[in-house]
Order: structure tokens, then sequence, then C-alpha cells
């Protein structure tokens, strides 16, 4: 923005957008369909806590709203990151390769199971994992040995799993990546917490590897105030998931026996109720979304930005819009004028290269990382 016009325009749309709001948030729950109704139920029927039929009623809504054989609800996208790395068999002291420019949780779940997570670039238009950094790291810096893993030349570990995060909803190159790890016998978990509603090729993310996950914390698409859920079409994985969450209870009418170190991890009812009403409205919620991209998109075009689109073929649920500026200075210029008008706009993360919990990690130099960083920044996109 040389002169800054253009900003101030983008903001009066935003509030033309979004009217009459003191704050205009990043994104906003919407509750305008059977939530009051689900949750008195569960306040009538005393069933608020682990026990309930909306846990299992949700969990079915987004089997099948993703084509997925199996889905096992937890109390947040954390938690359910944690347990499908557990799930996909990392251990301690196995590496775990990622993007480096994403939400904390990604790289926290990984140091959840001790292990180290390998911070990779990403992609300039999908602002995702890119596939060629993924392809040059694994060219450059890692073989398959005798015993059929993948190891990290240089720290001499297991490389044993690989966890793309679909940004905004955006997919990532899903098949290419899926089939890169394949060929390295390294095991895909999707971070799909921001793409519940995104499409790659026809198929919903989140279901191109072993496992993939979901949050419905209060900003995503979706929300239980917090949750989050784990996908599989494995059959032994998804009972091992119920288990494992359940603090690995053998099922039995009043005996309390554990069969190993199990985790408080399950949704409770009242949560997944908010889940069933929710995911009565997901469809709209999506269209009302993609209406939303439409005129920033329209907008960007006519006045010179950068509008983060949908990447090929992706239909992305646009869970939040953004856009790219030309500079560091350009961002910070903007970020300032919206937040003081309330208007809460966000840039993207920081590095988890740059963390000081994740300071040691290794990572690629992360260039587009740190390009996209200091350029993209979000707007107000929740259904409205
Ligand atoms: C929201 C989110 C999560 C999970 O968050 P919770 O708050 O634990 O539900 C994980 N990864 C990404 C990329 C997210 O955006």
């Amino acid at each position: 923005m040389k002169s800054g016009a253009e900003g101030s325009e983008l903001l009066s749309l935003i509030q033309s957008l979004y009217p009459n709001r003191d704050v205009i948030a990043l994104h906003e729950p919407v509750f305008r369909g059977n939530e009051e109704k689900y949750l008195l139920d569960c306040l009538k029927t005393t069933l608020v806590s682990t026990i309930g039929p909306y846990v299992s009623e949700f969990e079915k809504h987004i089997a099948n709203f993703t084509g997925s054989k199996f889905a096992i609800a937890t109390m947040n996208g954390t938690s359910a990151l944690h347990m499908a790395l557990m799930l996909a068999g990392v251990e301690r002291d196995d590496e775990v390769l990622t993007q480096g420019l994403t939400f904390v949780a990604t790289a926290n779940a990984i140091s959840y199971c001790h292990a180290k997570p390998v911070f990779l670039d990403s992609d300039l238009s999908n602002l995702g994992l890119s596939l060629s950094a993924l392809q040059i790291f694994l060219q450059e810096n890692t073989e398959v040995r005798d015993n059929g893993f993948c190891y990290n030349k240089m720290t001499n570990r297991r490389i044993k799993a690989c966890v793309p995060m679909h940004v905004f909803g955006h997919a990532v190159e899903i098949d290419a990546i899926a089939e890169i790890c394949a060929k390295n016998n390294i095991e895909l978990v999707e971070d799909a917490a921001e793409a519940l509603g995104s499409y790659y090729k026809g198929r919903h993310l989140g279901t191109f590897g072993k496992i993939g996950i979901f949050s419905f914390n209060g900003n995503k698409i979706v929300t239980t105030g917090g949750g989050g859920m784990i996908i599989t079409d494995d059959p032994a994985l998804a009972k091992l998931a119920k288990h494992l969450t359940t603090t690995a209870k053998v099922p039995h009418s009043w005996n309390f026996s554990h069969d190993q170190v199990g985790y408080n991890y399950r949704l409770p009812n009242i949560n997944a109720a908010l889940g069933c009403a929710q995911m009565e409205k997901l469809g709209e919620f999506i269209r009302n979304k993609q209406e939303t991209a439409a005129v920033y998109r329209e907008f960007c075009l006519k006045k010179g930005f950068n509008f983060i689109d949908e990447p090929v073929h992706c239909r992305s649920n646009f869970w939040l819009c953004s856009l790219r500026l030309p500079d560091k200075a350009s961002l910070e210029e903007f970020l300032e004028k919206a937040n003081a008008q309330k208007i809460m706009a966000r840039p993207l993360w920081n590095l988890m290269s740059e963390l000081p919990a994740f300071k040691g990690c290794q990572n690629d130099g992360l260039k587009n990382a740190k390009y996209l960083r200091d350029r993209v920044v979000s707007l107000p996109s929740g259904v409205r």
C-alpha cells in the first residue's frame, strides 16, 4: 500500500460486511440452529459429561460429512493431534516433519510424544507445507535403512511421521505428499484443524493419510466450545483411539480396570450437543463464507491486493480469508490501523523455529515461510 488509501477502503469494506459491532472479531461463532435445544436437553437429562448420546451422534456427523469410516471425539484439537501421533507410532526421540509456519499446537503435540519436530518451508500459494521443500529435505537429508524406516542422516533419528497443516482451510498438495510419505515409510497425519468443509480433488481433507484431526475451538468453522476429532479408516486404530482417550478402561459394568496408561481426552456430551447443532448448519456456513471470500476476492482484484485464493484442485472452506501485502511495513501499518478501529485483522503465526521451546530443532531455512509471515494478514471471516 503506497498511500494507505486502499487499506482504508478495505477497512470500510470490512465494516460494511460486519455492521453494527463494537469489535469486529476475526472469527466469531453463530448459534442460529438447535444449539439451545440440545444444550437444554443435556441439562434436563443430567448427561453433561463423558457419557451421553450426543458424543456418538457428533462422531457420526463428522464421519458422514468427511467420508471417513471412523471418527473419535476428543476434548480439543491438540489432544486429537497428540493421540493421532501416538497412534501413528511416534515414539521418544523420533523426528516428525512439519511446517515452520503453523499454529503452535502442531509442534506441541509432537513434543508431547517426546519426539522432535523438523520444520520445513511453506508453499507460497497454499501457505501450507511445501511439496518441493519436503522432496528436497528427504532427498538431501534422509535414507531408508534396512529395517524399512526413514532416517535423518545428520541426527541418526528415525523420521516416523509427517504432519502437514492445511492453513485457513486451503489444501496443501496432499496427494503428492501422501505419495512420497508412503514411499519413504513415513506416516501421514493431517492437521486439518482449520479445514472442516475443505476438499482436494473432491476428497475431504484429513482423509489422505492414516489419521486426520479437526478442532472445534470457539474460532473454528464449527465449534463445540472446545473440542476435537480424530478421523481414520482403520478399524483397529479407531478402537485404540477410543480406548486411549477414555482412560484405557477395560469395559466392565462396575470394575475400574485399565490396561495401560490412558488419557482423559473424551469430549463431554454437552460440548458434543453443541457440535451436533453446528453440524446441521455446516453447509450453510461454508456457502456463507465462500460468499464472503468472493467479496474480498473481487475487492482485491480491483484494488491490486493479492488475495490468498483456493489453490488448484482445492475447494476451500475459507475458514479465514487473507491477503498478501507487498512488504512488512505495509503489514504493520495495516495491522495498526485495523486494530485501532477495533477490526481484528491478524498476522500469521511466529515461526515455530523462533519460539523458545523449538529453538534447537532442525529447519530448512524457511525462506517462503519468512516471506509469508512478513506479509500475510487475515481478515474478519466469520459467518455473517
Ligand atoms: C485450532 C488448531 C489446532 C487445535 O486447537 P485446539 O484449540 O486444541 O482445538 C491445531 N492445529 C491448528 C493448525 C489449529 O488451527
